[in-house]
């Protein structure tokens, strides 16, 4: 290994040569050994992980409550007044509180890093001769990296080759303008910006293709300097929990002055100061709904997780939420609506010769056969032309597809390994019919150029080929304008057939200089060598999927850079056009113009499927949609989409994406899938319930707690509950209930309202409606109850309050089930679909009839076990909260028909 001053060369000072020289690398790259070697020495390419959220501060959190500030002064005031056991009661509940609350926010957090790990970069190295996909973190200095556009610049490097590469530095150095690279040393001083032979790890490729050496890796490279200094803020609360944490504050500050209030009556009521302090920490308690966050906070993660497990992992919490308001899904086609296995079909050469390709999927496993049935021997007279187009095929590709012992690898794009596929199928394969020819340079696919090319000599001959969009090509072709329409509806009749077809050209050029880009311009008089048209089936589960956003009242668009015809034939097939509509293309959206005006809108509006159409058209289209008042969701792969994902409400990102569009993706779909996008809004739209269901079931049992203080105190009664009674009613019954409901699946009808309007409040009318129905039924029960047993019978006061906090504790369980559903009846609702929720009741039902046996939580909560009677008076009391609720819901859904 040679002594490698690595840290401390002016790597773009050197020249090429000598860098691959000092780090002892060179074409082939490294050495499996000598990397692993290296790997020790410098430690993995990456940056100390963003800490993930210890265990001690959520813990702290928890504590930096001014609920638990209360609380604390309260247990202190019970030593002072010599109340001991009461002050270790309450410590207790602050520490069951604690550690159920910090579990679930510790295990929310945990599960989100887990996902955020699974977006590793790969970067493509070269060890040992042979190009591989590796983890970025596996690089050591001295590898050899290939970058294409959309990549992200896995480590710092000296670059080496480069091919119209435009870097996007403004991460590292502030500047928005992207930055072109050259290779050449430059031997000045020169700062981070102006170092043009270098890209630095956390630049994205914009366009273009490059090669690069490994010069710094994890924290030696320059955004690793930086990363060190700036320590990654704290990840931004979803806006939901910031707004609940908000509506807490608020109740927390208005029930601080009606506990005032309250102690000022109570104190004209002739109660002792010490109790009424008691009474209105109890009081706060009740009515401020302090698990609210947490459970907000669980419902969320419950859903990531969940969506997670139907392939869509979710960037920013935030859009769990907002996904259950989307309107619009504007869905790419290759690889969303179909499957993205392109297979060649048919070769159609311009001299009329048509050929059919057999066989499926990324292999060589197939033959190619002349059309009525012969297979054409390779090198014969009648097979030039075929000979031809197969080698702009091959050498205007950037794949790579091989066979190693039983399974194909492939590796690039998917048109590009569908025509290598294509090559292995010829009889005798391409290898001799390729070896004359050596690759000058190539003109990298960019989707806004819709083609690819290569220069190659062969002998003293070189030759441009190219293949792309069939427009495109016959552009560059020297045609006659008569034959370019016969060839364009040739061309046009085989994409209606639902096939996507790619033009092929190939021309002598008189000389050639290597250049960084080859304008479109300068390529002109090429032959048109002829078609070739692939199939890329449809998903079978997008049909569906599509049926379903229908149901839910979301429109879903096809935005393609593909042909009209093609697009609009799996568009029909979909159900996702009608036969009328027509398809919109980039064209007719150019000729519009200003996409402000409403003839644009109305446009816009009038299709599901748009063709041909640019990235800059695609965010365009988007912008239209939502300055029309829709909420879209856009997906998008290339970097190109990275203005229209940023843009969209909800961007989704391909997880076969680059990794430009995963960064500013809110949401990554894992298997490109449309279905799963959709899945994502259900899990969306579940989450939104559930949270409602939390919120539903803290507000009304606290009002029902108020209700049932303020109906006693107007009656001049005793207070139903004592604090102590109270803190366990809210701190340990209830802080188990209200979690379970974040575990709810969700109900089938979901999906088949309209979208939420992001602007709705969670608390709409029927929210409103059922809380306050419920509270006030709870609350006038127990009191009620408390009533009757203060009045009408002769049973002393504790016992009396044990009945009474037994009630509660029933209701509270029984309400629950009421949380379930805003419309349907509870007992439509499977238990099977939350079993949690069954345990959580069992767990706080069991956990207070277990108190009720225990000498020392008798003693504290001054509780007893009760008579078989008054257990049946307890649960038939209990029972009316669930009728009347259940009256609400005919009520409400009898209206609705
Ligand atoms: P989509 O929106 O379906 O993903 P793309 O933007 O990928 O469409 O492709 C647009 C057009 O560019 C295609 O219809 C095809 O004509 C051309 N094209 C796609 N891939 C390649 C490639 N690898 N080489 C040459 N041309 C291509
Ligand atoms: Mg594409």
């Amino acid at each position: 290994m040679p002594k490698i001053e690595v840290f401390s060369t002016k790597w773009y000072q050197e020249d090429t040569e000598s860098a691959l020289a000092i780090l002892g690398s060179g074409i082939n790259g490294l050495g499996e050994e000598e990397a692993s070697q290296r790997l020790e020495k410098y430690g993995k390419n990456k940056l100390p992980d963003r800490t993930v959220i210890s265990l001690r501060k959520i813990i702290w959190s928890q504590l930096f409550n001014p609920l638990i500030f209360i609380l604390i002064a309260a247990g202190i005031a019970s030593v002072l007044i010599g109340e001991a056991k009461d002050a270790i009661f309450i410590l207790l509940v602050i520490l069951i509180n604690t550690a159920i609350g910090a579990y679930q926010e510790y295990n929310a957090e945990k599960s989100a890093s887990n996902l955020q790990k699974l977006l590793k970069i790969k970067a493509r190295t070269k060890r040992e001769g042979i190009t591989k996909e590796i983890d970025a973190e596996e690089l050591v200095p001295g590898d050899i990296v290939f970058l294409e556009s959309g990549n992200k610049v896995p480590a710092d490097l000296r670059l080496l080759e480069t091919a119209g590469s435009e870097l996007d530095e403004s991460l590292l150095t502030g500047e928005s303008q992207s930055v072109k690279k050259h290779t050449d040393a430059i031997p000045k001083v020169t700062e981070v910006p102006d170092r043009k032979n270098m890209a630095y790890a956390g630049a994205t490729v914009i366009s273009g293709r490059a090669t690069g050496l490994v010069v710094a890796t994890g924290l030696e490279t320059e955004v690793g300097k930086i990363a060190l200094n700036v320590q990654e803020g704290e990840s931004a609360k979803p806006p939901l929990i910031l707004r609940m944490e908000k509506f807490t504050r608020n109740i927390a500050n208005i029930v601080i002055v009606l506990s005032v209030v309250l102690a000022i009556m109570l104190r004209f009521q002739g109660m002792d100061f010490g109790s009424i302090f008691f009474f209105v920490v109890a009081l706060a308690v009740s009515a401020i709904p302090e698990g609210l966050p947490v459970s907000l906070t669980v419902a969320l993660a419950v859903a990531t997780r969940r969506m997670a497990k139907r392939n869509v992992i979710v960037r920013k919490l935030t859009s769990v939420e907002s996904l259950g308001s989307c309107t619009v899904i504007a869905s790419d086609k290759t690889g969303t609506l179909t499957v993205n296995q392109q297979t060649v079909k048919k070769i159609q050469l311009s001299n009329g010769q048509a050929f059919d390709v057999t066989g499926e999927g990324y292999n060589g496993d197939g033959e190619i056969h002349s059309n009525p049935g012969t297979s054409i021997p390779i090198g014969s007279n009648d097979s030039e032309n075929l000979d031809r187009i197969i080698r702009v095929s091959h050498l205007a590709n950037e794949a790579v597809l091989k066979k190693s012992e039983n399974t194909w690898d492939h590796h690039g794009d998917a048109m590009d390994v569908a025509l290598l596929g294509m090559g292995y199928k010829l009889k005798g394969g391409t290898t001799s019919l390729l070896a004359p020819f050596k690759v000058l340079d190539m003109i990298p696919y960019e989707s806004e150029r819709k083609f690819s090319g290569a220069f190659y000599q062969t002998e003293k001959k070189i030759f441009l080929g190219v293949k792309g969009a069939v427009e495109t090509i016959l552009d560059f072709c020297h045609l006659s304008d008569q034959e370019k329409e016969k060839l364009t509806s040739e061309a046009n009749q085989l994409a209606l057939n639902g096939y996507r077809v790619l033009g092929f050209a190939e021309g002598q050029v008189d000389s050639f200089t290597k250049k960084e880009y080859y304008p479109d311009n300068a390529i002109q008089s090429l032959e048109f060598l002829g078609l070739i048209c692939f199939i890329d089936p449809l998903r079978g589960e997008a049909k569906d999927a599509v049926q379903k956003c229908k149901a839910a009242g979301i429109e879903v668009l096809m935005i393609t850079g593909d042909h009209p015809a093609t697009a609009s034939n799996i568009a029909l097939e979909l159900g996702l056009k009608e036969k009328t509509r027509k398809v919109v293309t980039g064209k007719m959206l150019a000729e519009v113009g200003d996409t402000k005006s409403d003839a644009y809108v109305d446009l816009v509006s009038s299709t599901s499927v748009f063709a041909r159409v640019s990235p800059t058209q695609k965010l365009e289209i988007v912008d239209a949609l939502i300055n029309k008042g829709e909420f879209v969701a856009v997906t998008g792969d290339g970097v190109n989409d990275a203005p229209a994902l940023r843009r969209a409400n909800i961007g989704v990102a391909m997880g076969s994406g680059t990794d430009v569009a995963k960064e500013v993706g809110a949401m990554i779909v894992v298997d490109d899938n449309f279905s799963s996008i959709v899945a994502g809004v259900e899990e969306g739209r579940f989450a939104y319930d559930n949270v409602r269901k939390v919120i539903y079931l803290l507000v009304s049992t606290g009002a029902a707690e108020v209700v049932m203080f303020i109906l006693s105190i107007l009656a001049g009664l005793p207070l139903p509950l004592l604090a102590v009674q109270l803190l366990w009613l809210n701190l340990v019954t209830n802080g188990i209930q209200d979690k379970a409901l974040a575990f709810e699946s969700g109900e089938k009808e979901t999906m088949q309202k309209r979208p939420r309007k992001p602007s709705e409040g969670i608390f709409n009318r029927i929210m409103s409606e059922q809380l306050i129905l419920s509270g006030l039924v709870i609350g006038f029960i127990a009191f009620g109850f408390w009533l009757y047993l203060q009045n009408y019978t002769d049973i002393e006061e504790n016992s009396a309050r044990n009945m009474v906090l037994l009630l509660m504790v029933c209701m509270q369980n029984i309400h629950i089930f009421n949380c379930r559903s805003e419309y349907k009846s509870t007992f439509k609702i499977p238990i099977y679909k939350n079993y949690l929720l069954v345990l959580f009741v069992l767990a706080a039902q069991g956990i207070h009839i277990l108190s009720m046996h225990i000498p020392f939580m008798q003693d504290i909560l001054r509780i007893q076990p009760i008579s078989i009677q008054e257990w049946l008076l307890v649960l038939g009391l209990a029972l009316p909260v669930l009728l009347v609720m259940e009256l609400f819901k005919l009520v409400k859904t009898s209206n609705r028909t």
